[in-house]
């Protein structure tokens, strides 16, 4: 199993930890609003990689937390006029809909940062007594000197980071690239701390989660690649510091999705919300249309991926629905620990998803062709699939179908082979209003 990893740039052989096992943590949403589409591709990848480990045999946990602590909230719960609780609260609710919606809920633990207060207060005390951090005025700022490597991840060193820092009029810093470990807030929700009223930084809220889900150091951490800098680099900076690591062995980013080639952003009024967009489409046809770019490379969203996109759904299903009936849908369920040796090679090269893609479509081939010759291969085909689409997350519900339902398909069939297409008609609608075809 090959990954690519953002810390080395490399595409490096995966070697877990623990034998055996998966620790995967990928950044959340931070719940002030509606996630639009942009947000849900590190969601829908990252579940993929979570069924494929599974798959695999790994035994693996997989966290994503709420960030619903922070300055956006803060705000949103001003203009809203109700309480930071209740707009995280409402966000929650809404962005676990999403996951519900996109069949993406396949998640082990889903940490907020209000239940990790005390983690937190202890995480930056031991990075103030090490020297690692600050305090200024009720903040606690990180000290970016201390760390040799910093800026590892996003592959830029401390000289150019600083040349191109913005001036900062912050002069509570002792350096412009110092972040925020904890903020002094005055105004909306605050919590007490040994600093004084306040809350933390996004960076180590991530951190602190981290290490109080799985230990000091997990196998793989993913997010969108606008996560990279400065986030996942202050993440790393204060692992470095209080475990000597770089927190995650794997890094793994996910490319940006543009819209008819520009970049999503609300001015352009192509920003499209993740509960929106699912009303335009079918989620399985949203995965294909995700699935047939390799993830790390950026995704352009157009009418012509989703027409094709959706051709393919329908051809998948097609098959599974004929496939259905030729044999008992019974014996699918019992065949779903089925392997495949050529989907493997494509998913262990870095989760090459658009190979994988044109892979589905010959064994559809396949498949359809066995239907109308002898059947012999119909079972271990359709496994394959839905195994294989299993994993992308895509979904096919095949009816049950009682003796009459057999029968008329098997006049369907019949009176299409005498060519007399007005009887066959007559039982195609009926299986067709059944959904079996
Ligand atoms: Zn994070």
């Amino acid at each position: 199993m090959k990954i690519y990893n953002s810390l080395t740039d490399k595409i490096e052989e995966f070697k877990p930890i623990h034998e055996g096992k998966v620790s995967m943590y990928v950044c959340g949403p931070t719940v002030y609003n509606y996630v639009h589409i942009g947000n849900m591709r590190p969601v829908m990848t990252f579940d993929m990689v979570y069924k494929y480990f599974k798959y695999l045999g790994y035994n693996v946990m997989y966290a994503s937390n709420f960030t619903d602590v922070n300055p956006k909230i803060i705000a949103a719960a001003k203009e809203m006029k109700l309480t930071e609780r209740e707009v995280a609260d409402k966000f929650i609710k809404a962005y676990l809909d999403d996951l519900q919606n996109y069949n993406c809920s396949e998640i082990d633990k889903r940490p907020r940062v209000i239940n990790h207060m005390e983690d937190i207060f202890n995480f930056i005390s031991k990075l103030i007594d090490k020297g690692y951090a600050y305090v200024n005025d009720g903040d606690v700022y990180f000290r970016i000197s201390k760390i040799d490597d910093y800026g590892i991840l996003s592959n830029q060193n401390k000289d150019e980071l600083n040349s191109g820092a913005r001036v900062d009029i912050d002069d509570k810093k002792e350096n412009p690239l110092d972040f925020a470990l904890w903020r002094k807030t005055v105004d909306g929700e605050q919590f007490d701390s040994p600093w004084g009223k306040g809350i933390p930084g996004w960076h180590t809220e991530c951190v602190v989660m981290i290490n109080s889900i799985f230990g000091d150091k997990i196998d793989i951490h993913g997010g969108g690649v606008d996560l990279k800098f400065p986030h996942h680099e202050n993440e790393i900076a204060q692992s470095m510091a209080l475990n000597n690591n770089h927190l995650a062995n794997y890094w793994m980013h996910n490319g940006h999705i543009n819209v008819d080639g520009e970049k999503m952003s609300k001015s352009l009024g192509n920003f499209i919300l993740a509960k929106d967009f699912i009303k335009l489409h079918k989620p399985n046809v949203i995965k294909i249309a995700l699935f047939k770019t390799h993830y790390r490379l950026p995704l352009n969203f157009t009418d012509e991926l989703f027409n094709e996109a959706n051709t393919i759904n329908e051809k998948i299903y097609n098959a599974l629905k004929q496939a259905n009936v030729k044999i008992n849908m019974e014996n699918l369920k019992y065949n779903l620990m089925i392997k495949d040796s050529i989907f493997e090679e494509y998913m262990n090269d870095d989760f090459n998803t658009p190979n994988v893609i044109s892979y589905l479509l010959e064994l559809v081939k396949l498949l359809n062709n066995d239907v109308r010759n002898k059947g012999e291969m119909v079972l271990e085909y359709a496994s394959k699939i839905l195994v294989i689409t299993d994993i992308l997350g895509l979904k096919y519900d095949l009816v049950e179908f009682n003796d009459e339902d057999r029968d008329n398909y098997n006049k369907w069939l019949e009176y299409r082979n005498d060519k007399d297409f007005a009887q066959a008609d007559v039982y195609r609608d009926k299986l067709i209003q059944k959904n079996i075809l």
